[in-house]
């Protein structure tokens, strides 16, 4: 394996074009850096990206990466000092500098992906309201085999558990709109509505905001589905007591 620090240094940040469209599932984009890993594998560093890294609860996308001459297969994605680095398989000629290359995700993983984040969100409001109070999330994951949220708090039983799904449901089908908006460090106070885990927010200059409207507005660089009405149905498949806290398991239905 290459240090990341290796494979990044001197390149410019990557554009990350996942933060303004979820949605984006072909994009064209120019080669900054191919490094080569063991056999057929290396590390392709783009000028901007439609790849979500594996970081802030999301597993990295996947999926491929065309050029003239070859076909890279994206297994995993990483944020290292802002660039995105796609790690994966190489066949046919090695990438090439400023080569043009055509992007595509996996798609049913990414959308999945986003119905599970925005669902992790509407389930925060769902604790907030039962609980009476902002719960701070211990850690979360929201992709498959196994999502979770992994809450500071007393776990609930299961009359509780059943409340908080019901209510996610309910918001689910009201069909709310999940909107992004960008805000200064100034402006960050007022845009945020029973946002958790303000006490370890990285200082930035600007701040990407995940509203639902009436639930919640938070700091979150993840891919979100538009409309509470894409995710279907949440179903709380489980809990288990933690060190401070407890997990929720959570799938679509
Ligand atoms: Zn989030």
């Amino acid at each position: 394996m290459v240090s990341l620090h290796e494979i990044v240094k001197g390149v410019s940040r990557t554009k990350p074009l996942y933060l303004e469209d979820s949605y984006l599932k072909e994009y064209y984009c120019k080669v900054l850096r191919y490094v080569k890993d063991k056999g057929k594998r290396g590390y392709i560093v783009l000028d901007q990206s439609i790849f979500h890294p594996k970081f802030g609860g999301q597993p990295s996308d996947k999926g491929i990466i065309k050029g003239k001459e070859f076909t890279f297969t994206v297994k995993k994605v990483l944020l290292y000092s802002d660039v995105l680095v796609h790690w994966g398989k190489v066949e046919g000629i090695e990438p090439s500098l400023l080569e043009d290359v055509v992007c595509k995700i996996d798609w049913d993983l990414r959308y999945k992906v986003m119905k599970l984040h925005t669902a992790g969100h509407i389930l925060d409001y769902c604790l907030f309201k039962v609980y009476g109070k902002t719960i701070n999330t211990l850690s979360a994951f929201h992709g498959p085999p196994t999502p979770y949220l992994a809450y500071q708090a007393s776990i609930p039983n299961n009359e509780v558990l059943k409340k908080i799904e019901n209510l996610a449901n309910e918001i689910i089908k009201k069909g709310i709109n999940v909107v992004i908006k960008w805000v200064s460090k100034n402006e960050l106070k007022q845009n945020i509505i029973n946002a958790p885990n303000l006490g370890r927010l990285p200082e930035n200059d600007k701040y990407r905001i995940v509203m639902i409207d009436g639930l919640n507005a938070m700091p979150c660089t993840g891919t979100h589905v538009k409309n509470t009405s894409e995710i279907g149905k949440i179903v709380i498949s489980g809990v288990e007591e933690i060190v401070d806290g407890f997990k929720l398991f959570y799938s679509l239905g």
